[in-house]
C-alpha cells in the first residue's frame, strides 16, 4: 500500500482513538485544517475503506468509519460521542436461530446496536440546559 501523508494522518487519527468511529466531517475537523480539504478527506477515507483498513457503516443517513479489526467484531455505538463497545457471542448465537428451518444460507451479517453510552447519559443529566425540561 502506498501511504500518502494524508492517508497516514487519517490512519493515525484512528490509531490514537482506539474504539472510536468518525464521520468524514469529524475527521476533517480533527485533522483537515490547513492540510486537507473535505473532498480530499472523502477520497482518502473511501480508498482506505476499499483497501480494508477502515470499515464503513451508516448511522441514520450519516456514514461513519472505524478501524477494521482482523477479527470479525460487532459493536454498540454511542450516537453522541461515537464510542464503540464490542459485543459478539450473543449476536453470533442468534444467526442459527434466525435461520431456523428456512435453509437460508447466510453469507454475511452486519448488526450494530446504536444508543447513548453511560458517560454521555451522565453528561446530559448534569447539563443545566436540560434540567428544566
Ligand atoms: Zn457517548
Ligand atoms: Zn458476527
Amino acid at each position: 500500500m502506498r501511504l500518502t501523508k494524508q492517508r497516514k494522518a487519517i490512519i493515525d487519527l484512528f490509531k490514537s482513538n482506539p474504539g472510536r468511529a468518525f464521520s468524514v466531517e469529524m475527521i476533517y475537523n480533527r485533522i483537515g485544517n490547513g492540510k486537507m480539504n473535505l473532498s480530499t478527506v472523502y477520497r482518502n477515507v473511501d480508498r482506505l475503506t476499499e483497501l480494508g483498513v477502515l470499515a464503513k457503516n451508516l448511522m441514520e443517513s450519516t456514514a461513519y468509519y472505524y478501524a477494521k479489526k482482523e477479527k470479525h467484531q460487532h459493536f454498540m455505538i454511542c450516537t453522541s460521542c461515537f464510542k464503540m463497545l464490542p459485543i459478539n457471542h450473543v449476536i453470533e448465537e442468534i444467526i442459527p436461530i434466525a435461520i431456523g428451518k428456512t435453509e437460508f444460507e447466510p453469507l454475511a451479517h452486519d448488526i450494530v446496536i446504536y444508543g447513548i453510552c453511560r458517560e454521555c447519559q451522565l453528561k446530559t443529566k448534569k447539563s443545566p440546559t436540560n434540567a428544566s425540561r
